[in-house]
């Protein structure tokens, strides 16, 4: 920019209302993210289970949700979530022409790399605008059996997020012997 900053007018109006305290005062303590992400996520799946049909719903086993702080927006993903018809890839995870993603290039397990209901809820905050850095993440089952009950990463999540994104609540994959 040039040199000339002109007269500088700062500091005279008095105007700096406590904005500070007023966003500190609405930002959730991490145990609130965690409660709500749990009844949001269970919300969600439910109604992602009236919706789906077929194949689609008889897969339908797994949803995730991860929380902005910086938004304190909610992004929903489900297993196999990127099959859906126009689904948009966002390059930081799944890569492009010039670079890799972080997605592992092979995967480390059963499952198709990317087919994660973590890789689709965190493909929508992506999308969006959001950073990896602030996300919180909530995985579970969404079975009959175990409905509600937290599911940790699998190895292909864990290599992706571990340490990228801010918490998961839901857990890591662990290693044996780790
Ligand atoms: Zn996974």
């Amino acid at each position: 920019m040039g040199t000339g900053s002109g007269p500088t007018f700062g500091n005279t109006k008095g105007s700096e209302i406590n904005v500070a305290n007023a966003t500190h005062s609405s930002r959730k303590t991490v145990s609130q993210i965690k409660h709500e992400s749990k009844i949001n996520v269970m919300k969600w799946a439910k109604q992602k289970r009236d919706e789906l049909s077929g194949k689609t719903k008889k897969n339908f086993n797994t949803a995730c949700v991860v929380y902005d702080i910086e938004t304190g927006n909610y992004y929903y993903g489900r297993n196999g979530g990127y099959h859906e018809k126009y689904y948009d890839r966002n390059s930081l995870l799944f890569g492009d022409d010039t670079n890799a993603g972080l997605l592992p290039r092979v995967s480390m397990n059963k499952y198709p790399v990317g087919n994660c209901a973590e890789v689709d809820a965190v493909n929508h905050a992506l999308n969006k605008g959001a950073k990896l850095g602030n996300l919180y993440m909530t995985t579970i089952h969404t079975t009959k059996n175990q409905f509600g009950n937290y599911k940790s990463a699998c190895e292909n999540c864990t290599y992706t997020f571990k340490g990228r994104i801010n918490d998961n609540f839901s857990g890591w994959y662990k290693n044996e012997g780790e």
